[in-house]
């Protein structure tokens, strides 16, 4: 699923290119993505004005009132065609070739008055796109919890979502409603990097590794967001170019390779329903 530094790349990459464009026309291939009646309607003539993320949706203001909603969940892609230029984010499974649209995965097309198109991609479908006021866009921007780069997120604010919690700290950093847009792949970064191992529950968990955990999740993410994210491909040019993420990554996606920081073997098992990657002689 894509995570925080990934619809903010692609959120960063449309922005640029979409804003302020008309919408020609609409089309819905598979209805049951768009949750909003008479949504071609609403959306054929209108323009994008603002395009912003609120954990991990995609948030599309309209210039005749209202909020376009885009989450991308497990599978979902956006894909953005301008004469040869071809910008991929979202999901990385790589069915599809970005510059060859639409295919069978396409659910929704919108086209722009400069003939430029945007298209969802959606392989397993759990991606939704739906108009909403000011009061539905709050109702789910409620569904989020502390937002990363805000500047809510302070270290006092990030220790009350711990306040009479008995889970594991890894649940606990992928539950949105405390923390907005960290997935399984930043919070195994996260833990990491601050040296505490993913199945401690978080009521033995001491000041200090709180605080050490809070001061690791912004870094990260930033560092992610400058190399583009881990699961987002990107193409600028036919050749195309891939989100840098990945290879730095330290223990995502690394098991049974050594770790980078005391060579012990990236150990990985199930804990908070996901696959989970650790080091045990750097993570107590
Ligand atoms: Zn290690």
């Amino acid at each position: 699923m894509p995570e925080l530094p990934e619809v903010e790349t692609i959120v960063r990459d449309l922005r640029d290119r979409i804003i302020d464009k008309k919408i020609k026309d609409a089309e819905v291939l598979l209805p049951r993505i768009v949750k909003t009646r008479n949504f071609c309607n609403t959306i054929i003539g209108n323009k994008l004005k603002r395009v912003e993320r609120v954990g991990k949706m995609l948030v599309f203001e309209l210039e005749r009132g209202g909020y376009m909603i885009v989450h991308l969940k497990m599978t979902g892609q956006l894909i953005y065609h301008q004469k040869k230029q071809v910008i991929a984010g979202g999901h990385s499974e790589r069915k599809d070739e970005p510059s060859n649209m639409p295919n069978k995965w396409t659910r929704v097309i919108f086209r722009f008055s400069d003939n430029s198109k945007l298209f969802f991609n959606d392989l397993r479908t759990f991606g939704y796109i739906k108009i909403v006021n000011g009061m539905g866009l709050a109702e789910a921007s409620a569904t989020y919890g502390l937002e990363p780069f805000s500047k809510e997120f302070n270290l006092n604010n990030f220790k009350k979502i711990f306040k009479n919690r008995k889970t594991t700290i890894k649940a606990l950093l992928l539950n949105q409603k405390l923390i907005a847009g960290l997935g399984n792949i930043y919070v195994d970064e996260v833990l990491f990097a601050a040296g505490v191992l993913p199945d401690r529950r978080v009521d033995a968990l001491k000041e200090a590794e709180i605080k050490k955990i809070y001061s690791k999740i912004n870094p990260i993410l930033t560092n992610a967001i400058k190399n583009r994210g881990t699961t987002f491909n990107n193409y600028v040019d036919p050749q195309g170019k891939k989100g840098g993420m990945k290879r730095r990554l330290k223990v995502y996606g690394r098991t049974g390779k050594k770790c980078v920081n005391c060579g012990n073997i990236i150990m990985k098992r199930k804990i908070a329903g996901r696959g989970t990657h650790y080091c045990l002689e750097c993570q107590k």
